[in-house]
């Protein structure tokens, strides 16, 4: 190698030498020995022990960038070749190579750490080791290097170096040995040499102009996209040549297996059946035995409710045939004027033989009332001897034609209606007498005071309206929602704690519905029975008092949009279910000796479920705790008729005016809680 140094006159002396001892490193692996120009092996660390020690800036300039390249360019900017600077991997010697691009061939230059201090020191160069590589690094990559042939094996290449700090500058002269040519070529040269430090400082600049760590990743992830992929081919093809196999096998298991499953279940039915004959019982899964026989069936909702069997009594035949002979309401004939039809002969004849004369006229007075909202159902319910909601519901759907509208089958209107009936237990509150009590009142509010005008009603949504009052608490078990849920009761499983009795209540209904001698819609349309359907579900589902907030909020939204409450299918079932809503709870909006009726049944239904909440240990429901009842039922009553009844009846009042009595009469009925508060303080 051939150094041509100089040094600046009035020149520092030498600096003290910076080399920092390290330990030596064991060579994790074996560098590819090259040729050296004189036939020698350049270098095989087998052989050759690591330097001892670290040149300061070594790392930093040249072994961070992985290696320093720089292109040859003659003044004319032809690309002549390439320079390199990098370390060795193993033995961490400086190397320097370049790339002729006319011939091909490759020279080198390998120092080791002292080689090179002496290669400084020859060449004048005075600064410490860091800015020297820091100059060297500078120099390859921004100055302009000459290269120029010295002899046939050897290339000359020299460049500026400088301390910009000082600033000093020498030029820097590097003499390669021909490691590659056309004549002589060395793959293994060209490895190391030449492909070696391109690729190192490709990676470098990929890594750089990526940013770091994010286009690190970047790089990693288009790798292992480029490896899954080929993967993926891989097995894409091994697939492809499977499948032709497998395709018939997999059909020809998945055939066995349906196979195997039905089989397993018949299996299983019949070790069920054997059970069953040895047992001499049928054991049924709750719904099973509700549903699969005719009429309301006997459901254990949780083992807190009373057991009720449901009973089909037939009502008085004669009643039923003195309604149907007063309805509908002929020209000229008046509810005052009813009881004119048990003057008729025939019917006469037969009243008087039946000796029930004092019922059906007794009745009769209650029916003339059917369109008032002091209607009494209490005192039909004591007459009929429980069949409130039987006659009701029946005078209504002949009241409205809705009978002979939709050509119904009395006897079937019968089966329903008792079955209807059959289904309410005898709670306090949640009885018949309630269903019959919401039958009217929706009736009342449809009718009466126009909202069947207002929304335009067909005649499917009346009988709907009218129907769903009627079945409304189907099957109440005397318990809330909230309890069924705090049970983990069957329904409260089933229905996922969403409005769990009105989906039973609905349920059921449409179960019994299923039986021709209770399917009361049979003579109806597919159009029609969908509508009247949809109609009842929405209204019975609106009954959960967990809606009110929500439904009442949407009522009273639409009450500031609009006063079209008949184009829109969605106003008018809102309409509906605040008609039934209010219906359910307008016993605080009744004259005062109705509504103390119901707030007796009512409190007696609350505190039979905190007996139970107490026997399970459970925190007893507001209001239902029947030790605190002085204390707490007055306000119970006051705040449920100033938080909801009020409000509802208002916003309804305004949706139809002729009801603002009512408010009235919710006001009158919290006034009797609060003398009745006033009078015990005294
Ligand atoms: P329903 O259970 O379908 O009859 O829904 C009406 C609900 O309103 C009842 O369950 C009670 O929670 C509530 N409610 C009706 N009337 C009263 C009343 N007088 N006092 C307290 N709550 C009542
Ligand atoms: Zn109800």
């Amino acid at each position: 190698m051939g150094i041509g140094a100089s040094t600046r006159k009035g020149q520092t002396p030498p600096p003290p030498p910076d080399v920092t001892p390290t330990k030596p490193e064991t060579p994790a692996l074996q560098e590819p020995a090259a040729q050296s120009t004189d036939g020698r092996e350049l270098e095989s660390v087998a052989t050759k022990a690591p330097e001892v020690h670290k040149l300061l800036g070594k790392d930093k300039y040249v072994k961070e960038y992985g290696a320093i390249a720089m292109e040859d360019r003659n003044s004319k900017k032809a690309f002549q070749g390439t320079l390199f600077l990098f370390c060795a991997r193993i033995t961490d010697d400086i190397i320097f190579t370049y790339r002729d691009h006319a011939t091909g061939s490759v020279f080198a230059k390998r120092f080791t750490d002292e080689e090179l201090g002496e290669e400084k020191n020859k060449q004048g160069v005075r600064f410490t080791w860091a800015p020297f590589f820091k100059s060297i690094a500078t120099a390859l990559i921004k100055s302009r290097t000459t290269a120029v042939a010295a002899g046939v094996n050897a290339k000359t290449v020299s460049f500026t170096i400088v301390n910009k700090d000082t600033p000093i500058s020498y030029p820097f002269t590097v003499t390669m040995d021909l490691v590659s040519s056309k004549q002589k070529p060395s793959r293994k040269a060209f490895f190391l040499y030449v492909m070696e430090p391109l690729s190192r400082s490709l990676q470098y600049s990929r890594h750089r102009a990526t940013e770091g760590t994010k286009g690190l990743a970047t790089v990693q992830m288009e790798c292992n996209i480029k490896v899954c992929s080929a993967a993926a081919e891989l097995h894409k093809r091994k697939v492809e040549e499977l499948l032709p196999l497998i395709r018939p096998l997999r059909e020809e298991s998945a055939v066995c297996s349906h196979v195997a499953m039905t089989l397993g279940r018949d299996v299983r039915n019949m070790e069920r059946h054997i059970y069953d004959q040895k047992n001499k019982k049928i054991l049924k899964h709750p719904l099973d035995a509700l549903y699969d026989e005719g009429g309301a069936q006997y459901f254990q909702h949780t083992m807190w409710s009373p057991e009720h069997r449901p009973r089909e009594e037939e009502p008085d035949e004669l009643l039923m045939e003195c309604i149907r002979a007063a309805f509908p309401l002929t020209n000229g004939s008046t509810l005052e004027s009813i009881s004119n039809v048990l003057e008729q002969p025939n019917l006469k004849k037969r009243i008087d033989e039946n000796g029930n004369r004092n019922l059906i006229e007794e009745a009769f007075e209650i029916f003339k009332g059917i369109d008032r909202w002091d209607y009494d159902t209490i005192q039909l319910e004591i007459i009929t001897n429980g069949n409130a909601l039987f006659y009701t519901t029946y005078l209504l759907l002949y009241k409205m034609d809705l009978v002979a509208y939709f050509q119904m089958d009395d006897n079937v209107v019968r089966n329903f209606l008792v079955a209807v009936q059959s289904a309410y237990h005898p709670n306090p509150y949640h009885n018949a007498m309630h269903g019959a009590d919401v039958t009217q009142i929706n009736y009342y509010i449809m009718i009466v005071a126009g909202l069947r005008e207002k929304c335009m009603l067909s005649q499917e949504e009346v009988l709907a309206s009218i129907i769903a009052g009627a079945v409304h608490d189907f099957d109440h078990p005397g318990l809330n929602n909230n309890f069924h849920s705090r049970t983990n009761s069957f329904l409260a499983t089933l229905y996922n704690d969403r409005s769990i009795l009105e989906n039973h209540h609905i349920a059921c209904t449409f179960e019994l519905l299923r039986s021709p001698r209770y399917d009361i819609f049979a003579p109806l349309n597919a159009d029609q029975k969908q509508l009247v359907r949809d109609t009842m579900l929405e209204m019975v589902l609106a009954t959960d008092m967990g809606n009110h907030a929500k439904i009442f909020k949407n009522f009273t939204v639409r009450m500031s949009e609009t006063s079209d409450w008949h184009s829109k299918k969605d106003d008018v079932r809102l309409a509906l279910s605040m008609s039934i809503k209010m219906a359910d709870i307008s016993n605080c909006a009744r004259p005062n000796h109705i509504y103390a009726e119901w707030a007796k049944n009512i409190s007696k239904e609350f505190y039979l479920q905190g007996d139970a909440e107490r026997k399970l240990q459970l925190s007893i429901s507001p209001f239902m705790d029947r030790t605190k009842e002085k204390e707490e039922f007055p306000k119970g009553q006051i705040s449920f008729m100033m938080y909801i009844v009020q409000p509802m009846i208002e916003a309804i009042s305004e949706f139809l005016p002729s009801l603002s009595f009512g408010i009235n009469l919710c006001n009158e009925n919290k006034d009797y809680w609060r003398r009745k508060q006033e009078a015990g303080t005294e």
